[in-house]
């Protein structure tokens, strides 16, 4: 994924690569933890392709995913890193990254 400017995502996950585990289940990063929600699905039940394509996972983590991201203006992070957030909140979405620089407290 390019965005306009033709500018790779800070952040490729579930956009340029996935992680799959031995046991064969999709994650869009590999440094998500083995919790359902962060599980596209199986090899084992289907095709990467079909996951790669039509996952609601993966459709999410190619959206900003939260209103803060999209009213920024600059969407070159893709939204940050959605393991800080997950490992920050227990979600995936609705919150921006914790460590975006652009909400850090200035000092
Ligand atoms: S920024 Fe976070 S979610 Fe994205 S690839 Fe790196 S560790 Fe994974």
């Amino acid at each position: 994924m390019v965005d306009p400017h033709g500018v790779l995502p800070l952040c490729g996950a579930g956009k340029l690569h996935c992680s799959i585990t031995p046991w064969g289940d999709v994650k869009p990063c590999a440094f998500l933890p083995d919790d359902p929600a962060c599980i596209a699905g199986s090899v084992r039940e289907r095709s990467l392709l079909e996951i790669w394509q039509n996952s609601p996972l993966f459709s999410a983590f190619r959206r900003l995913g939260n209103p803060i991201c999209e009213a920024c203006g600059d969407a070159r992070c893709a939204g940050g890193c959605r393991v800080r957030v997950y490992a920050a909140t227990g979600s995936l979405g609705g919150a921006p990254d914790p460590k975006c620089s652009r909400l850090a407290p200035a000092g």
